[in-house]
């Protein structure tokens, strides 16, 4: 993937968005999604309208224009009072415009006449921020021509606060707002369909205020990209505050001063820069700068720390971070630092959209059909490295009861070593590993084979026997086929030692799996919750080389076949082992009593 970039996660901005929405609607307010921040991207703006918000609204005519063609079917509000000489295009491309100056409205006016268009129109009023807007005192007389004009039509009123000055939307401000609306429905015998009460700012208003008044509607970028509230830089509950993430790569790792060496005079920039010494540390370069991105606005997820910024690079103090030459840096992005990296045409823009259940489910059939072709041509060197039984280990793990009579927990030495790191790892986290299966005899594979069979056809009497060996199929291998039968394989899930419970996967109770298509690992359709406790499942195994079953988050390959083929391998070097050479090799039986759940 191309770098410098920026990951966009659609579905976390719908998230987001949805979230937001409902929050306010709890209370009547409506919410317009306000574009700018994205640079009016048409894929974010689709996902927008389709999490069910009506208005889009973005400060330029250039974006709305881009929707537009790019086909987003919305209601279309200019945010930025109108150019004087862009009128006829607000006319043409925009649905309605938030306004503050009245010779701008005369000309909306000409122009919607001359088009035969009616324009909507929404009135700021200047409430202390000292930005846009109609002062109180002046507007009873902007509203009476205003309504005198044809080809124009009074929507509603709004105010923004906080952008320039950082005045708070606070009770008292909405209030006014609100009586400003009163006062002007009654003078003029008419009905103002929108009030708008502000932007992301609002957020601590509305959470802390017992009566709303009239405001029925609020403009939201930040809070939706983001998930922050801008007052405080707090982040919102239950919003995301990374659906987008910046990526950039390293190009160069040395250790150096945190001072320079020689006479200082103005950097890049004209700025006397400054330095703290902290000896001799590890710096990194990033291959971005400022020419792409507002650097101040930029948090790092590693712990490293961000030294200074230049045209094209950033210079970061890696401190203990394992970076390397090529390796990727990622942050979190504030407002400003979004806006600009949307903006770079230096910056790839990655969108991850969301794949339908149905969609995701076919593309990984269609892989695991390819994969079971390839590992059928695969090569085998076995490199005839013995099984270990687990439970002779003094790794902290629980056992999941087997079939088999007298199991063993067999795996070959090596993933023997990787269950003890991974245990390990758990231990810190007040968790234990669960083997729930891993080398199986051919006899074994059997047993499970006929067990399932049975079950299925209870469960589906009226199926045929075809039927019912395709069903089993699609989680069973049959005897030969499975990779369990090389000691290369392992079955596991996570017990929570607090909780007194097996973590939530979103298809098990406990240890027992409903086998369904929510099995398949990285399933849209599961909970946050299970997401979570798979992703860190997949990733102690990934960390150790192994690979996870297409179809089964809980099976990792390591070694076989399956696991060659993933990991584009010349040949695998666990092949099969059969109960027979068990049975000459293996090794004492416990001298202590596992753990079994
Ligand atoms: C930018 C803008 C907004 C959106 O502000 P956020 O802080 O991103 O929610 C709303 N209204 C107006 C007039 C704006 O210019």
């Amino acid at each position: 993937m191309p770098t410098p970039r920026i990951d966009i996660n659609l579905s976390k901005i719908v998230h987001n968005a949805k979230g937001l929405s409902s929050l306010f609607r709890s209370k009547g307010i409506d919410i317009i999604a306000v574009t700018k921040g994205v640079c009016a991207d048409p894929h974010i703006a689709n996902i927008l309208v389709k999490s069910g918000i009506k208005i889009l609204a973005d400060s330029r005519i250039s974006n709305i224009r881009k929707m537009r063609l790019a086909g987003v079917k919305a209601t279309f509000l200019l945010i930025r009072t109108p150019m004087i000489s862009q009128t006829e295009s607000v006319v043409l491309d925009t649905d309605m415009s938030l306004n503050s100056e009245l010779s701008v409205i005369k000309k909306l006016s000409e122009f919607a006449i001359l088009h035969s268009k009616i324009h909507k129109i929404i009135v700021m009023v200047e409430l202390g921020d000292l930005r846009e807007g109609i002062l109180p005192s002046q507007l009873e007389n902007t509203i009476e021509k205003i309504l005198s004009l044809r080809g124009v039509e009074l929507t509603g009123i709004g105010t923004n606060l906080a952008c320039f000055s950082g005045v708070k939307p606070t009770a008292e401000k909405m209030d006014i707002l609100s009586a400003i609306a009163n006062s002007i429905e009654k003078k003029f015998n008419i009905k103002l369909s929108i009030i708008s009460g502000g932007n992301s700012a609002n957020y601590n208003w509305f959470n802390t205020t017992k009566d709303i008044g009239r405001i029925n509607n609020l403009r939201l970028g930040e809070s939706i990209f983001l998930g922050y509230e801008p007052l405080t830089g707090r982040p919102i509950p239950k919003l995301y505050q990374d659906a987008f993430m910046l990526t950039a790569e390293v190009i160069e790792l040395k250790n150096k001063s945190s001072v320079p060496d020689g006479e200082i005079g103005l950097d890049a920039f004209g700025n006397k820069p400054k330095f703290k010494d902290q000896g001799m540390i590890r710096r990194a370069i990033l291959a971005i700068g400022v020419q792409d991105v507002m650097v101040a606005g930029l948090t790092p997820k590693l712990d490293i720390e961000i030294l200074g910024a230049g045209g094209d690079h950033i210079i970061i103090n890696a401190k203990k971070a394992e970076l390397n030459v090529g390796d990727e840096v990622s942050f979190t992005l504030k407002y400003g630092a979004l806006v600009t990296a949307m903006n770079s045409s230096y910056i790839f823009k990655n969108i991850k959209t969301p794949i339908s259940a149905r969609d995701y489910c076919a593309v990984l059939e269609e892989k695991d059909r390819l994969h079971k072709k390839k590992a059928a041509m695969m090569t085998i060197k076995d490199d005839l490295s013995p099984l270990m039984s687990l439970q002779d280990s003094d790794f902290n793990l629980i056992f999941e009861k087997s079939i088999q009579k007298n199991y063993r927990y067999l795996v070959r030495k090596e993933i023997y070593e990787k269950i003890g790191r991974i245990s390990k790892l758990l231990d810190n986290q007040g968790k234990k590993l669960i083997i729930r299966s891993v080398w199986r005899s051919f006899e074994h594979q059997q047993k499970l084979w006929v067990q399932k069979a049975s079950f299925m056809k209870k469960k589906h009497p009226k199926k045929t026997t075809e039927e019912i060996n395709e069903l089993v199929s699609r989680f069973i291998a049959p005897k030969k086929q499975s990779t369990h039968s090389t000691g290369g394989a392992v079955d596991a899930l996570i017990y929570d030692l607090r909780k007194k419970c097996v973590l939530d996967f979103g298809t098990n109770d406990g240890l027992k799996i409903d086998l369904n298509e929510k099995c398949y690992p990285k399933h849209p359709g599961i909970s946050e919750e299970a997401r979570k406790n798979r992703k860190l499942l997949m990733k102690l195994f990934e960390n150790e080389d192994f690979v996870c079953d297409h179809k089964e988050y809980w099976h990792f390959d390591y070694g076989n076949i399956g696991w060659a083929v993933e990991k584009n391998k010349k040949y695998a070097h666990y092949g099969i082992i059969e109960e027979s050479y068990v049975q000459s090799t293996v090794l004492q039986y416990p001298d202590k009593t596992p753990f079994y759940l």
